[in-house]
């Protein structure tokens, strides 16, 4: 039985390496389809993902090793994704966040990653401490999803 108008939440906890970078982000697409996504909005869950993994693994643990936790929650028609490291962390999360700024130029970065996952997601939330990590939070309402059509009163019975 569904639960009717709670919150759902996963957890997965990995270990930061390149190839655990596809498995995060079929879990967390698998975990939004019962939201009824388009696939469009799925590749940019996808996609945001990705991105977020991906710095956690070469920028948070520098490609050493290390734990990254992915916690995926829906609610009504939003989908919240974080994806928290306990690595290097960011010094200036705002500078960190505008286009083309990269650490990594040498490793041929572009520095879109959080340009991308601002625009594939509704939201995005990133907080870091240096020596300690990096979350970062993202938000998308899922335009389909049975809840929010609910609320526009055409219920589509269970
Ligand atoms: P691209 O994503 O285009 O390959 P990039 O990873 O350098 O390049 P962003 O994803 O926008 O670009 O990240 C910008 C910068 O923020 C990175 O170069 C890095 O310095 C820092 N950063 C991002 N995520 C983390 C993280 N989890 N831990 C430490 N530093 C990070
Ligand atoms: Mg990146």
């Amino acid at each position: 039985m569904k639960m009717e108008g709670q919150a759902n939440e996963i957890k997965l906890v990995m270990d930061a390496r390149s190839e655990n970078e596809a498995f995060a982000r079929s879990v967390a697409a698998a975990f939004a389809v019962d939201m009824d996504p388009t696939l469009e909005e799925l590749e940019d869950i996808k996609i945001a993902v990705s991105e977020a993994v991906t710095n956690s693994i070469i920028h948070g643990y520098i490609e050493k090793q290390g734990k990254i936790e992915i916690v995926c929650r829906k609610e009504g028609a939003e989908l919240t994704i974080s994806v928290i490291d306990k690595g290097a962390g960011i010094p200036d999360v705002s500078r960190a966040m505008s286009p083309f700024y990269t650490t990594a130029k040498e490793k041929e970065r572009s520095g879109m990653g959080f340009s991308f996952m601002e625009a594939f997601m509704d939201e995005l939330h990133v907080t870091s401490e240096p020596g300690k990590g990096t979350a970062v939070t993202m938000k998308k309402v899922i335009s389909r999803s049975p809840e929010r059509q609910e609320n526009h009163g055409c219920t589509g019975d269970e």
